[in-house]
């Protein structure tokens, strides 16, 4: 990647935004025809699909638990979705990925409904410019919804960070890249609890208190987007 004299210029990005602004966002909830539940999620460049199985009996069984079901996640990256073509298969990222993503979903589902029994969240990054795990999150959250699985409530995230001195939201695969920091971020909106909090690179605690807020901010516009995606499916009146 060429890198640029400066990633911000007057106060705007490279791609136009504010630093307070999100990508375009767009999301489907119910895609697949063959998953119980699904979404499909565009952030920017980023395109992501997510789809769900289950509750259902958990194989193999002695991976079953008596008294809970076990959310399971699969975090995967196309070979075509980056640059440079990514091996197929897993690797160190995307078993990380697929565990933070697990966690960052566990907290809103009633798991103890279904003893043993599995949840399957196959989260596949079809096209990949920064912000992949939070897109995933997003798509797995309606698509748990679009499932029919009880839930507290969604789970919304985002990327903040620092490009140059500026705290930004919702940063590309360049700011990623070039800038100082990435902070991904996932809540339960409506308990304003944070069940994913990464960060690559550095920030003074005034920085972490202001990247946190407008992570915030960005997650309740992406709830927004998630709730109307689940109307759109379910025919259901704005309210
Ligand atoms: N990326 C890549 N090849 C890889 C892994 C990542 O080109 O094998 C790119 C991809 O665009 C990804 C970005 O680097 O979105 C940032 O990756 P990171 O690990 O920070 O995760 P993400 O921001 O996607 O959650």
């Amino acid at each position: 990647m060429e890198k640029p004299e400066k990633l911000i210029v007057d106060g705007k990005r490279l791609d136009g935004r504010m630093p307070d602004e999100l990508r375009s966002l767009r999301i489907e909830a119910g895609v697949l025809k063959r998953a119980d539940g699904s979404a499909y999620v565009e952030l920017g460049e980023n395109k992501v699909l997510a789809a769900v199985y289950g509750p259902r009996e958990m194989h193999p069984r002695h991976d079953q638990q008596p008294d809970t079901a076990v959310l399971r996640c699969r975090y995967n990256m196309a070979p075509f979705s980056v640059e440079d073509r990514k091996r197929p298969g897993p690797d160190r990222r995307s078993v990380e990925i697929s565990k933070v993503i697990r966690e960052a979903l566990e907290p809103v589902l009633f798991l103890k409904l279904y003893p043993r029994s599995v949840i399957d969240v196959f989260i596949e990054i079809l096209q990949a410019d920064a912000g992949t795990r939070t897109a995933g999150i997003n798509a797995a959250s309606v698509a748990l919804a679009d499932a029919g699985i009880p839930m507290r409530d969604l789970v919304s995230a985002v990327a903040v960070g620092k490009v140059e001195d500026t705290i930004v939201l919702d940063l590309t695969k360049e700011e990623d890249q070039l800038g100082t920091t990435d902070m991904p971020i996932a809540i339960v909106p409506r308990k304003q609890l944070v069940t994913l909090l990464q960060m690559d690179g550095h920030l003074t605690e005034d920085e972490f208190k202001r990247a946190l807020d407008l992570g915030f901010r960005g997650c309740a516009q992406i709830y927004e987007v998630q709730r109307q995606a689940l109307r759109e499916k379910y025919g259901v009146k704005e309210e």
